[in-house]
């Protein structure tokens, strides 16, 4: 028979830091980890009776284990997320290992960007939600100031200046990703919350039929909140000319209210976006509307720190070289335990700013054309737009009235969101 040893949470009980309500709706504590697992104790019992498993008691106990697995925190302890954990544990043992010779540099420094792309597809795929990127990421930063902390600045190469210039970096790239982590701007079923003040010119009617005539349109979008109501059209202020069909057009089956023109559905968050670009699974959200410009501003500071971060330690590991050639050829770099571990970092770091690179480039094309990353590939997908310079611009025509103009929108677009103050955990 089973036994429920946790009592029920009442909706007004506060929690201490060490207790928690866990997945059946009980109060737990962090301390009662291995207590009263019935799922498991039946798995032991068949398993002892030698009686044939249920075919889902494996994924129940790995429910209860991930449930169980908290640590304290102010307003009841957290789950902590199991994804969190592989970079941690992998990115410095594989540092490790690629600092001692440099062919096995070369194996790890190319299996790792190919199985982290690999899960990468794989996750996108299943559109499942993981922070394994933004652990990742995030750790890496961390783990790369650690390291230049404890192996570049005793050597004694690095000044005080630069060493404060590399600190301010690292800050200003977590103040930038927590303001983009505050949200992209959603979508909202109410009226007087769901406004856009991004701009739209002369949209194709194929692409958005709902504004057009060629004239600047200021629209703001009243949401339908019941599904008898779709059909109805959406409002937009004096001016602005509607189509009978755009509310069928712009209507979110899932989010069940009509989008603005730009926004679009993101099934890893389940929400719709204003004006989508991406979801970008390193800082794990959205970019859309509210955090565009905050994300590229994360890109920057991150590319600058990294660059100068990168130099700083090929001065300092490979002083005979010009830092052109340094990462390319550096003797007796692997003499040194440390130097070889500066060295390989080095390396590692080239290959994420060479990624996050061309990624900062790819947004300024896009933003120069006033152009989203989702409305370039629909654009790509249903050839409605102009591919040029290999692909790495996509000029789909609909919204852009020349670079300044695109530029000016994009940087005085408004932020829908209720501003609030950055806390650390707006990281997670
Ligand atoms: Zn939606
Ligand atoms: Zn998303």
């Amino acid at each position: 028979m089973k036994k429920r040893s946790n009592k029920a949470a009442e909706p007004d009980d506060t929690l201490c830091c060490c207790e928690y309500v866990d997945r059946l709706g009980g109060r737990s504590h962090v301390a009662a980890c291995c207590c009263d697992c019935e799922d498991l104790d039946e798995a032991c019992d068949r398993w002892m009776k030698r009686e044939p498993q249920n075919p889902d008691s494996l994924s129940r106990v790995a429910a209860t284990v991930t449930d169980r697995l908290r640590v304290p925190w102010i307003s009841g302890a957290k789950k902590v997320d199991l994804s969190l954990i592989p970079p941690l544990i992998l990115l410095p043992i594989l540092l490790h290992i690629a600092a001692l010779h440099y062919l096995l540099g070369i194996v790890v420094l190319t299996a790792l960007p190919g199985m982290v792309l690999w899960y990468y597809y794989f996750t996108h795929r299943k559109k499942g939600r993981t922070l394994f990127f933004l652990s990742l990421a995030l750790f890496s930063l961390f783990y790369m100031y650690y390291l230049f902390l404890t192996e570049v600045v005793p050597r004694g190469d690095v000044t005080n200046v630069q060493l404060g210039i590399i600190t301010l970096g690292v800050a200003l790239t977590l103040l930038a990703l927590m303001h983009t982590k505050k949200g992209p701007g959603y979508v909202k079923p109410s009226p007087a919350d769901t406004h856009s003040t991004v701009t739209y010119h002369s949209p194709l009617q194929e692409v958005d039929s709902a504004y057009h005539n060629g004239l600047r349109h200021q629209v703001v979008i009243a949401n339908r909140t019941s599904p008898a109501e779709q059909g109805a059209e959406p409002r937009a202020v004096a001016g602005s000319v509607l189509e009978k069909d755009s509310g069928k057009r712009n209507w979110c089956p899932f989010c069940k209210l009509v989008r603005p023109p730009r926004a679009g559905h993101c099934r890893i968050c389940s929400a719709c976006v204003l004006r989508l670009d991406h979801h970008c699974v390193w800082i794990n959200s959205c970019v859309g509307q509210a955090n565009h410009r905050s994300f590229l501003l994360t890109l920057f500071f991150f590319l600058l720190t990294s660059l100068y971060g990168i130099s700083l330690v090929l001065q300092s590991v490979c002083p005979t070289q010009s830092l052109l050639t340094a990462l390319l050829y550096c003797p007796d770099v692997y003499s040194q335990s440390s130097s070889a571990l500066c060295f390989t970092c080095a390396w590692y770091s080239s290959i994420v700013t060479g990624g996050l690179l061309h990624l900062l480039v790819l947004q300024l094309i896009n933003v120069s054309y006033n152009v989203t990353e989702r409305e370039a590939r629909i654009a790509l997908r249903d050839k409605t737009g102009r591919s040029l310079v290999w692909g790495l611009i996509i000029d789909t025509g609909v919204y852009s009235r020349g670079f300044r103009s695109n530029w000016n929108e994009f940087l005085t677009m408004g932020e829908t969101l209720e501003p609030k103050a950055l806390k650390p955990t707006d990281l997670v």
